[in-house]
Order: structure tokens, then C-alpha cells, then sequence
């Protein structure tokens, strides 16, 4: 964002609006109907909605009949998570809570000190129990970036006969994400994580996977998630995915902060740093400051980041994502989250490096402002 006001470098909880997005909202608002209509006011909000099933089925890699759209990526993981029939499911220790928390016993696949998971462990997991089993991987992670192997993770279940579902709520729009590419089962996406709206995602259900859905009411989105569907949302969310289906050319931009970091403070620690990541997420540790008062500091300084995962209630916590990376909890809570978007500029991460540093050297110079995290 290359506003002299506001670095906005916290893309991963969520990333402005594109002006492509909003325009398409705009119209659809404007234009109202109920895409269930016969008359001619609903025949055009369906086609709104056709466009962005296509748009967003191109996104995706998928065939636009698999798309079910719903009211954001926690949505589409619950569903994903309850929907297959499977009595047992697997997922990796760093997914989403929307993930973790959709059935009540979530086993876990430890991840390394890199924070991709342990395929050894999943395939020991694997064969432990025969029963219908869904494994749920992530895509990419939320805080680190960290990449998981997929493709192997579709082998190892593949010989179990499991199924497999891949929250791409992070790599979408960021990375290329593709149902079938992948083999995946289901994928999760959200609207807002690449310049659409917050409030709308889907879940996107290979041709003939099992999908059961808990939704009760009307028969929209094939049967698949009843309820009047969120036109303007939805015609935003197409529009953004359209745009995004280029990625994010971000690259240089991540390897010159954390040049410019990592010089300033040698000690500072990048998470995931020796995984595959996604070039937007940058999880770094600022040794001595906690997290809070960093994200203070540069908020002061114009910058937004974030610190470990901002729950909904705004309170910081200590991560879980870099406790299940085996990441000491005093250094965990010295590491904040930089995210780049769409409309990331050089000039907004030469903000962050002056503020950062300028943050780090006054707290080595003085005692009273040091906050060590004990
Ligand atoms: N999955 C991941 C990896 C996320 O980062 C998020 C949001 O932060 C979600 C799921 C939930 O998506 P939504 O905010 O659209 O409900």
C-alpha cells in the first residue's frame, strides 16, 4: 500500500479490498434479486453467481459444479471436517482452530522444528486403525508461511484409502492451488485472504468425493448449503479470484526484509525459515521485545502487523503453531507476523525495516523501555 499513512502488512489476517471486488459488489447491491427467483431481477443475480463460480473454480484448478460457496473459510473447513462420513480424522498440529476445533477428536500429526509434518508419522498413524479416515493438511500455514507436502500426503492416504482435505485459506490467490493438481479431496478458500470480501468462501468437493452437508432449508448450492446465498459477497469474491489468479510477486520484497532484520538483529529468528514458505509471510522474533509491544511500536510508527495469532477476541496468545514447532515460549512470544498483499509496495517494507530497527536499538539502549519476555 504505497499510502504515506499506513504500511498494512498484516495481509494474512486480512487484505483490503480490491477495487475490482468492490466494483462487482457495488453492482450486485445495486442491482438486488434473489438468485432463486424465476423472474428476471433473480435469472440476473444467478448470473452473477454463475460468473463467480466459474471465476473462483479457475482459481482453484476445479470445474466450477465442485465449488459450494459458503460464509468463509471456517465454514468451509467445519464442513469439510463433518461432512465426509469418515469416523476418525487426522489433522496436522498447526492447522486452524476452525479445523482442529470441527469434531471432537481431532488427532494430531506433530509437525518438525521447520513446521512441516512428520509424513513418517502420519503414515504410522495411518495404519493404526482401519476405519474411514479424512486426513486434513494445510495448504499453507497462516503464521510461518510454511509450506506442507501435499502431494505426499495424498500418497501416503491414497494407500490407506483415506480421503484428504487441504485448508488453502493462506496459498490461495498466493501460490498456486489447484483441487485436481493437488488430488485433494475438498479445499477450503477464503475471499478475503486475496482481496475479496470477509464473510464468503467455499468449499470446493471433488466430482465424486462423499459430502454429506449439516445445512438444513432451501435446496441452493445443489443441496450442498441451504440458505439465500450472499450475492454481493459472492460476485466480489469472483472478482478477486480473477484477479489473483496470477499469485503474488512478492519475493525480493521478503528476502530484503529479512536481509535488513536479521543485519540489525543477528539473534533475530525467522520461523519456518528452512521450509518451503510462501513468499508474503515473513514470522520473525525480535529477541527481548514481546510481540505486543512491538506490534505497539510499529503501530505507532504507521506499520500494521500482527502478533502470534490475534484470536477473534483480540487478545494475544502464545502460538500455537510455534509451540507445536517446539519454538521455546519466550521466544515465541517475541515473534510477530509481516504478511505482503496485492498491493504491497517496496516502500511499505522500507517503513517496516526503519521502524523496526528503530524499535530494536532503543530497546538495547535503554533499560526502561526493555521488555523482556520472561
Ligand atoms: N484457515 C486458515 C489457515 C486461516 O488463516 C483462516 C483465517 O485466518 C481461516 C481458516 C478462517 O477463514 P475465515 O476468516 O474466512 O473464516
Amino acid at each position: 500500500m504505497s499510502s504515506a499513512v499506513l504500511a498494512y502488512l498484516d495481509h494474512n489476517a486480512t487484505s483490503p479490498l480490491r477495487p475490482v471486488a468492490f466494483d462487482a459488489m457495488a453492482e450486485a447491491l445495486k442491482a438486488g434479486g434473489n438468485p432463486s427467483s424465476v423472474h428476471r431481477a433473480g435469472r440476473a443475480a444467478r448470473g452473477r453467481i454463475d460468473q463467480a463460480r466459474r471465476q473462483v473454480a479457475a482459481l482453484v484448478g476445479a470445474m466450477p459444479s465442485e465449488v459450494i460457496f459458503t460464509s468463509g473459510g471456517t465454514e468451509a473447513n467445519n464442513l469439510a471436517i463433518t461432512g465426509t462420513g469418515c469416523q476418525r480424522v487426522l489433522a496436522s498440529s498447526v492447522e486452524h482452530d476452525s479445523v482442529l476445533k470441527a469434531a471432537p477428536d481431532v488427532e494430531r500429526i506433530p509437525v518438525d522444528s521447520t513446521g512441516v509434518i512428520v509424513l513418517g508419522e502420519l503414515e504410522r498413524m495411518l495404519a493404526a486403525s482401519p476405519v474411514p479416515t479424512l486426513v486434513s493438511v494445510m495448504f499453507a500455514n497462516n503464521e510461518t508461511g510454511v509450506l506442507q507436502p501435499i502431494a505426499e500426503v495424498v500418497r501416503l492416504a491414497r494407500k490407506t484409502g483415506a480421503l484428504v482435505h487441504c485448508d488453502a485459506v493462506q496459498g490461495a490467490g498466493k501460490a498456486e492451488v489447484e483441487l485436481h493438481g493437488l488430488g485433494v479431496d475438498y479445499l477450503s478458500v477464503s475471499a478475503h485472504k486475496f482481496g475479496g470480501p470477509t464473510g464468503i468462501g467455499a468449499l470446493v468437493v471433488r466430482g465424486n468425493a462423499p459430502f454429506v452437508t449439516d445445512r438444513r432449508g432451501g435446496g441452493q448450492e445443489a443441496n450442498r448449503r441451504a440458505g439465500t446465498e450472499n450475492v454481493a459477497g459472492i460476485a466480489g469474491f469472483g472478482a478477486a479470484a480473477s484477479a489473483a489468479r496470477n499469485g503474488l510477486d512478492v519475493l525480493a520484497l521478503r528476502e530484503r526484509l529479512e536481509t535488513a532484520l536479521l543485519k540489525t538483529a543477528p539473534q533475530a529468528q525467522v520461523f519456518g525459515a528452512d521450509a518451503k514458505r510462501l513468499a508474503n509471510t515473513v514470522c520473525i522474533s525480535m529477541p527481548g521485545v514481546r510481540a505486543e509491544t512491538q506490534v505497539m511500536a510499529l503501530d505507532l510508527a504507521g506499520v500494521c502487523v500482527s502478533a502470534g495469532a490475534a484470536c477473534s477476541s483480540g487478545k494475544v496468545t502464545r502460538s500455537a503453531v510455534l509451540t507445536a514447532m517446539g519454538v521455546d515460549s519466550a521466544v515465541a512470544d517475541t515473534a510477530v507476523r509481516i504478511s505482503f498483499g496485492w498491493n504491497t509496495e517496496a516502500e511499505d517494507i522500507e517503513r517496516l525495516i526503519a521502524a523496526w530497527q528503530d524499535l530494536y536499538i532503543r530497546v538495547q539502549n535503554s533499560d526502561i523501555v526493555r521488555d523482556r519476555a520472561a
